[in-house]
């Protein structure tokens, strides 16, 4: 065996800088990670004390994921037992438990009517395969000029080709691709509020689009009441029903990516309940696998995987090497065992009142535009762009994680989080605006 001696920090950051791109990072990186050497509970341990500091309360959950907390002895013994038979196995002609159950339970779970579904490596992939599994329905049924897709503005869907096309077209990646991405059809961004009253205006240009774009449109794809990495805003189920009535009356097909809100994030166990409705096409992702594994997984109706197969390519031409992932799917059964095996409404309730309590005083710093909450995820606005190198620096020295983006600082902590650190988490949040 080749000798394995542990890289000093200092050495683990140079070689880093030197080979390894980070999300959205430029080459080398600018602004140096930090270390993680383990992770425990809702804490995460670093290689070495940063801003005086060795042990920090995570409040992003490994983006929206580990809802559990880390190392988490549940899943563990799940991980292992599966790791003791086998890892993976290729999914083409071949099928296993793990993957069977997490189906199963997904269809169980989720809203009624949704009956098929397409386990992915990632989020992104899952997005790209409800795009295909629309656009082929139409182009089965003889309607292959139904092949754009609409969205509202402030959409992030993932970073491969089909999913960036529906982000919002303000970000700097439509800037980059114009002429290249394929060309979407935007509403604007649903009005805010979770639970404001649903904007006549808005629900009629809502309607205008998608009556003028039907005959083009193969599907609206949206975040259903939370967008997430567009911008983290909330807004009204009705916009959500309203979609689901216009895409009925004018035969355009309804994907719902819930890749973040998924597994009870904003208080519904899927934000599609918080509208009572179900989509023709549902994402999951993130929190499948209690951040242990990447998997994600895209479910349909009976209607688009029949409208599939009776077309002149009888099949969905779509199968990851990593399909099915055992060790992922073993995972993400156990992890739904424990989620659903205990009063998640409830600790996410928790959570909820924890994050209005801690946020609330904030609303009266200078610089900060709005202060919301919706289930476990709290938000910080400011009125102008943190500098993520300070921010970093001060909610680390509070002993806390936070990843801000652009005039966000946000939360979205794991469920099983004590309410000690949850007020711990708010008040780094609060000292990074204040420091801002
Ligand atoms: C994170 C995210 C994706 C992309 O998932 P990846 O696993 O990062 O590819 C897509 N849609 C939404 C809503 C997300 O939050």
């Amino acid at each position: 065996m080749p000798e394995h001696k542990p890289l000093r920090p200092d050495e683990l950051l140079a070689l880093d800088r030197q080979h390894v791109w980070h999300p959205y990072g430029p080459m080398p990186g600018t602004v140096a990670p930090l270390a993680v050497e383990s992770a425990s509970g809702v804490r995460l341990r670093l290689a070495e004390p940063a801003y005086g500091q060795r042990e920090l309360v995570d409040g992003m959950a490994s983006w929206w994921s580990a809802v559990h907390g880390y190392n988490h002895p549940v899943l563990n013994a799940a991980a292992t037992d599966q790791l003791g038979r086998m890892s993976h196995v290729m999914f083409g002609g071949l099928t296993h438990e793990p993957a069977v159950r997490l189906a199963r339970r997904l269809v169980d779970i989720t809203p009624e009517g949704l009956e098929h579904v397409f386990l992915a490596d990632s989020g992104s992939v899952s997005v790209e395969v409800a795009a295909k599994m629309c656009l082929q329905y139409w182009r089965s049924l003889g309607r292959p000029e139904k092949r754009r897709l609409m969205t509202w503005r402030g959409g992030y869907h993932g970073d491969t080709w089909h999913p960036m096309s529906v982000c919002d077209p303000e970000g700097g990646m439509h800037q980059l691709w114009s002429g290249v991405l394929p060309r979407q059809v935007f509403a604007e961004t649903p009005p805010p509020g979770f639970g404001a009253e649903p904007d006549e205006a808005y629900l009629a240009s809502l309607r205008e689009l998608v009556a003028r774009h039907a005959d083009e449109l193969a599907a609206v794809v949206v975040e259903p009441v939370v967008q997430g990495a567009g911008g983290m805003r909330f807004h009204s189920p009705a916009y959500v029903r309203e979609l689901r009535a216009l895409c009925d009356e004018y035969d355009v097909l309804l994907v719902l990516d819930e890749i973040a809100t998924g597994f009870g994030r904003t208080g519904a166990l899927f934000a599609a309940d918080h509208a009572g409705i179900t989509p023709d096409v549902l994402c999951l992702g993130k929190a499948l696998t209690g951040g242990y594994l990447t998997m994600a997984a895209t479910l349909c109706t009976p209607r688009v995987a029949d409208g599939i197969s009776r077309g002149e390519v009888p099949v969905l031409a779509h199968g990851p090497t990593f399909m099915g992932n055992p060790l992922a799917a073993a995972v993400a059964c156990a992890s739904l065992d424990l989620l659903l095996g205990q009063d998640w409404a409830g600790e996410v309730r928790r959570v909820e009142s924890a994050l209005r309590t801690g946020l609330a005083p904030a609303a009266a710093l200078p610089g900060v535009r709005d202060v919301r909450v919706l289930g476990a995820i709290g938000v910080l606005q400011l009125d102008h762009d943190v500098d993520m190198a300070a921010a970093t620096r001060t909610a680390v020295s509070a002993g806390v994680w936070l990843r801000p983006f652009r005039d966000m600082v946000y939360a979205m902590p794991p469920y099983v989080t004590d309410d000690e650190d949850l007020a711990r988490i708010c008040a780094a949040m609060r000292a990074v605006a204040e420091a801002a």
